[in-house]
């Protein structure tokens, strides 16, 4: 059956014969493997088009859940991403997760027009983008269906005095159950983690993602969180995620991007 779509290339794999195989989220067929022809490297713009970071159309044909591509002519190229080492690594760990935390199959057109938003966003910005990273990763909770209950304490019902978010557990925990919780020999699981993470007291989490998910990406744009308060943000989402997908690191945080990033910070 020939099929035309649009999508995002989350991952590409060079298989035997120069053939590669793209990871592909689309509208129509939800994430995808879709085969790219031996020695097809596309001219100008489409080149891109079997790259991450661009939004492409696609026609080919489909043969049950099998894929294959004959043309890739690119609508929008978020080519800034590419050319700034920490929007590279950004925009990275958005694809990894988008890969990690989608099933093949899967319809899903509303996280196809999230994650090019994101895109769009993060190739736009000038100062701060993590902010970006961050309000996407909280789509991508939301989207797992795992978004913590963040009205009252999971424990006792209070509605005040709200402090952490117990990971494991995915409700906030009040003052008085995580005082309890620390007097009781501090073997929560919950509690473990959290001091792990090493977040500020004056750091309010419940509210900072309740304020979060209430925007969306356009809203974002003269919207900064000091720096290391997205740092201590980001390392409680990451977590998040990290914990409920049962895996320790991102292959974009073990890559040589991690150190570019770090270079290129000190360098500053
Ligand atoms: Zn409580």
């Amino acid at each position: 059956m020939q099929v035309s779509f649009d999508g995002l290339v989350l991952k590409r794999t060079q298989i035997v014969g120069g053939k590669s195989l793209l990871t592909v989220l689309t509208d129509d067929f939800g994430k995808i493997t879709l085969g790219v022809p031996a020695g097809y490297v596309g001219k100008g713009r489409s080149s891109l088009g079997i790259k991450t970071f661009s939004l492409t159309r696609y026609d080919g044909y489909k043969h049950g859940n099998i894929f294959n591509m004959s043309r890739a002519q690119v609508i929008e190229s978020f080519f800034h991403i590419g050319q700034d080492v920490e929007k590279f690594y950004l925009g990275s760990v958005a694809v990894e997760l988008t890969d990690l935390t989608t099933l093949e199959g899967e319809k899903n057109p509303r996280l196809l027009s999230l994650l090019t938003e994101f895109m769009k966003a993060l190739n736009d910005r000038d100062k701060d983008p993590l902010i970006l990273l961050i309000a996407y990763e909280l789509h991508l909770i939301d989207n797992m269906g795992i978004m913590p209950q963040l009205d009252k304490c999971g424990i006792c019902g209070n509605e005040k005095s709200l402090k952490l978010i117990g990971i494991s557990s995915g409700h906030a925990i009040c003052n008085k159950c995580h005082d309890e919780l620390k007097r009781s020999g501090n073997n929560n699981i919950d509690i473990q983690i959290w001091n792990n993470l090493k977040i500020s007291e004056d750091f309010d989490i419940i509210e900072s993602i309740k304020y979060l998910k209430r925007l969306e990406f356009k809203d974002l744009k003269n919207i900064r969180l000091k720096a290391d308060k997205a740092e201590e943000f980001q390392s409680f989402i990451r977590r998040y995620i990290l914990y409920h997908l049962n895996i320790e690191e991102l292959k974009s945080d073990a890559l040589d991007i991690k150190r570019l990033l770090n270079d290129s910070h000190d360098g500053r």
